[in-house]
This record gives structure tokens, C-alpha cells and sequence, in this order.
């Protein structure tokens, strides 16, 4: 992930080194290139729009630095607005006041929601919280044992239908596990919902009973970035369909481009708190803005 954009904008910063002075020129050549860097990264043109224009807005205004010569300038800006498209601040889960806190997990099938509850069980257990995880996607036959499997690599206990009763109802189930959570100590509640290929309305009608059954703390979209431009549409659509507070990117660790990862947070306007990198369980962190434009910039 990010190594072309990564190459692209170096090279594009390059060109300014050993410029004693940035004339508006100079700017203009180099937001070129890196509108071009960003655009090859499937970054969402709107996003590109805005990144561009402040970049030259800032470059062309700046005060001439004692301390940073202009190359150094244009980086420092350059690495200050992909910090601000990614989000600025790390942000925090939000937990609710009087527990459990229920989170509910939102995505396509095959985004990686399941693998992806597992971890963030296993995180919040590593910090000394008590999740219960929740099989609410009753439609896959194998999407209960595929979380059973992966709540016991986890180490966190599995709230599911009883097997033979039926398809089950999962909003039921997602009020059920609420009462469990409290009468059995669990402080947090991770609910696995049920996701489709593309995007579908009976799954975002689904969603969205859950949602008003449990009023989750946090509806976390979670999002394959992989799929390139296609997360802006899907982020759009879970956004209009079910809502969310905040957004976790998985498979960081592919060698997508990264728009993805660069464009949801500023057209959804929802903060991304996890991302996730590979299929191992550890493989997953809280998401870092700085740290992720400092891997970009190289
Ligand atoms: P769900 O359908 O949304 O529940 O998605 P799953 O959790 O079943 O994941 C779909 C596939 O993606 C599985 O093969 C996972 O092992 C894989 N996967 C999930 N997260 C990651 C990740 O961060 N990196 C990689 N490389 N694979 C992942």
C-alpha cells in the first residue's frame, strides 16, 4: 500500500530542492505532480480538488522560514493536510457511560467484519475489557462458526442462536446479547452484522433494525481498501443507509493504492479508528493520521 503514491509524491518534492526561493510557478508545477500522484492513488477527485487547492493557497502564501528552506516548507504543508484528510486526531472509541457499549460492525461481505471483530475483541481484552461477541449475520450458513472460530483464537465468548432453532432473527439475538452482557459483566459488545456482495437494501434495512433495537455507541463501517474509488459509492451508501460514527480500513496490508484510505474519511466526514493489515489476528491497530502521512511521505 502507498509505495507509487509514496514515490510519486517524493519525486514531486524533489524537483523543489536546492530552490533558494519558491516562485508561484514553481508551486503550480508541483501541485500538478502531485495531483497526478493522487489521482493514480484512486483518490476520490473531490478530494484531490481540496487537497490541491490548499496546498497551493498555503505554498504561495507562506512566510519565508529562517529555519526550513522552501522544499522543506512545501513537505511540511504537504504533510500537514494529508494529515488533516486523514483525520487529524487519533480518535478514540467512545464509551458509553454505563456499560456495556455496543458496537455494531457495518460492511460489505467479504470487507473483512467478521475477522475484523475478532481483533477488536482481542485489543479491548489486551486493555482489560470484558467484550462479548455477537453473531448477528444469520444469513451465511458459515458466518456463525466462521465468528465461533474466531472468537475462540480471540480468547472472547461467542453470543449466537441456539444451532436448529431456525434462521434466527438478528435483531433479536442483538437484543438478547445486550441483557447477557449486563447479567454476565461484559462491558463491551461487538455486533457482527450480516453484509451482501453489493450493496442491498434488505441488508441496509437489517442494519438499521439492529441499530434501532441496540442504539450502538459506535456503527463502524468497515471497509476493504482494496476496492479502490468503489469504497467512496459503498461509504456513501452505508452512510445514507444505516449510519455510522467512524470507519476501520482492512487489508492495508495489499498493495492497493490507498485512495481508499485517503478519501473516506473526508467524504464521509467519519473518523477512521482502526486499520487493519493482514489476517492474523494481531495484525490491527487504532489508526495513527500522522503516523499514516509520515509512511506516505517516506
Ligand atoms: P466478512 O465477510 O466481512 O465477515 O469478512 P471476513 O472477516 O470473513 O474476511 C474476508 C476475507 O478477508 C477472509 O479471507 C479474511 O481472512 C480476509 N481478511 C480480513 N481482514 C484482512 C486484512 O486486514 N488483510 C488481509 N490480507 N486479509 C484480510
Amino acid at each position: 500500500m502507498f509505495e507509487t503514491l509514496s514515490d510519486r509524491l517524493t519525486s514531486a518534492l524533489q524537483n523543489l530542492r536546492g530552490k533558494g526561493k519558491l516562485t508561484d510557478a514553481d508551486v503550480d508545477a508541483t501541485a500538478r505532480e502531485i495531483r497526478i500522484a493522487l489521482l493514480e492513488a484512486d483518490v476520490a477527485l473531490p478530494v484531490v480538488r481540496t487537497f490541491i487547492n490548499q496546498i497551493k493557497q498555503r505554498a504561495k502564501g507562506a512566510e519565508v522560514s529562517q529555519a526550513l528552506n522552501p522544499a522543506q516548507q512545501v513537505i511540511k504543508i504537504v504533510n500537514e493536510e494529508l494529515v488533516g484528510i486523514l483525520g487529524g486526531e487519533t480518535r478514540r472509541l467512545n464509551l458509553a457511560k454505563n456499560p456495556p457499549t455496543v458496537i455494531m460492525l457495518a460492511g460489505l461481505q467479504g470487507s473483512g467484519k467478521t475477522t475484523l471483530a475478532g481483533k477488536l475483541a482481542m485489543h479491548l481484552k489486551k486493555q482489560g475489557h470484558a467484550p462479548l461477541l455477537v453473531a448477528c449475520d444469520l444469513q451465511r450458513p458459515n458466518a456463525v462458526t466462521q465468528l465461533q472460530v474466531v472468537g475462540e483464537r480471540a480468547g472472547v465468548r461467542v453470543f449466537a442462536p441456539e444451532p436448529g432453532n431456525g434462521v434466527g432473527d438478528p435483531v433479536a439475538v442483538a437484543r438478547d446479547s445486550v441483557a447477557e452482557a449486563r447479567s454476565a459483566q461484559h462491558d463491551v459488545v461487538i455486533v457482527d452484522t450480516a453484509g451482501r456482495l453489493g450493496v442491498d437494501e434488505e441488508m441496509m434495512r437489517q442494519a438499521a433494525d439492529i441499530r434501532d433495537e441496540v442504539e450502538p455507541n459506535e456503527t463502524l463501517f468497515v471497509v476493504d481498501a482494496m476496492i479502490g474509488q468503489d469504497a467512496v459509492s459503498t461509504a456513501e451508501a452505508f452512510r445514507d443507509g444505516v449510519g455510522f460514527t467512524g470507519v476501520v480500513l482492512t487489508k492495508l496490508d495489499g498493495d492497493a493504492r490507498g485512495g481508499a484510505a485517503l478519501s473516506v474519511r473526508e467524504v464521509t466526514g467519519a473518523p477512521i479508528l482502526y486499520a487493519s493489515n493482514g489476517e492474523k489476528l494481531e495484525d490491527f491497530d487504532a489508526f495513527h493520521p500522522d503516523r499514516m502521512a509520515s509512511r506516505i511521505l517516506g
